[in-house]
């Protein structure tokens, strides 16, 4: 966990404020986090901030603890785990390594390949991408709440190599649908994108009532894939960009931006290395830091990220090596 050296400085665990219960610091958070015990009674007050409720047979009441984490329903016998039915589940990675890459993905300023993952903790390479994708999976629930007010909606394409396709047809590159919060009077606020298989209406219209409010006022351009969206209770406000004397980044700025960003972090971060079978759970995790861009504290986010990750069902081996079925 700790670089060889360094661990003596940090054998002090650190006062934390009263009621404050995530670290703000790499030191912190070692203290915090010392072994599996520690990470494993941090994750419980996560899981069952209540007090422990069995799977089981759903009766409360202390368990009894057994050796490596082991817990016992007193009620019904029932044998569990912290993680057990969660994305921790069924993994030989060691709670503390969990914590460890939970902790390098949300305070790393545009998170982190899995090849720089494997380096940073010492791990094989199967393990950090392992717990990256399990991770992203965690991210999407963090993120359920629609979008609302001004809404701009458009599609961009990602990787591959650009053919000039025509839009509404299969292209080489993976088509992206991207809603952006539009705040008045400027500035951008949440954003939500989803990997669609064209441009077409039958793509759009399901990803923009999935992810934005009815009621919400939506900008797009002139694409008649939009042109439903009347009909299912937004108010439609549409730029047709070949009469617009404004480009497209001018008449729509959010999504211009989000587009733009999205490319440069997996040419950056990624090494443009994202396969089309992975592409949502890259757009989810990008989605999940977007949204706390502004959040000052990472130490926050760091809990939230492992909250999530303890409320989330499990993932299969092929959903982590074949794409996960969104
Ligand atoms: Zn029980």
């Amino acid at each position: 966990m700790v670089v060889d050296g360094t661990t003596d400085d940090v054998a002090v665990p650190p006062v934390l404020e009263a009621g404050r219960d995530y670290p703000l610091t790499y030191r912190e958070f070692v203290g915090m986090f010392p072994d599996d015990d520690a990470c494993g009674g941090y994750s419980e007050r996560l899981r069952w901030p209540g007090g422990f409720v069995c799977p089981g047979c759903g009766g409360a009441g202390a368990p009894w603890r057994q050796t490596r984490g082991r817990l016992v329903c007193p009620g019904c016998r029932h044998h569990t785990s912290v993680s057990a039915g969660t994305i921790l589940d069924k993994t030989r990675t060691p709670l503390i390594t969990w914590f460890e890459a939970a902790w390098q993905v949300t305070t790393a300023k545009s998170g982190l390949s899995a090849k720089t993952l494997e380096r940073t903790l010492g791990t094989r390479y199967r393990v950090a991408w392992t717990m990256l994708q399990r991770f992203r999976v965690a991210m999407v629930r963090a993120e359920r709440e629609r979008l609302s007010g001004y809404v701009e909606v458009d599609e961009t394409f990602v990787g591959g190599v650009d053919r000039g396709g025509k839009r509404g047809r299969g292209a080489t590159k993976s088509v992206v649908a991207i809603a952006v919060e539009i705040k008045e009077p400027k500035g951008f606020g949440r954003v939500r994108m989803r990997h669609i298989p064209d441009a077409s209406s039958t793509s759009l219209v399901p990803f923009v009532r999935d992810v934005v409010a009815q009621g919400a006022v939506i900008r797009t351009d002139g694409w008649g894939g939009y042109n439903a969206l009347n009909d299912h209770g937004y108010m439609h406000e549409r730029t047709v960009l070949s009469s617009s004397p404004d480009p497209a980044h001018v008449s729509m700025p959010g999504v211009h931006r989000v587009a733009s960003l999205v490319k440069r972090w997996m040419l950056g971060t990624h090494q443009g290395s994202v396969t089309p079978e992975h592409l949502q759970s890259y757009l989810e995790e990008f989605t999940f830091r977007f949204n706390r861009r502004t959040a000052g504290n990472r130490g926050l986010v760091f809990q939230r990220l492992l909250q999530q990750a303890v409320a989330t069902r499990p993932v299969t081996e092929a959903d982590v090596t074949y794409g996960y079925e969104w």
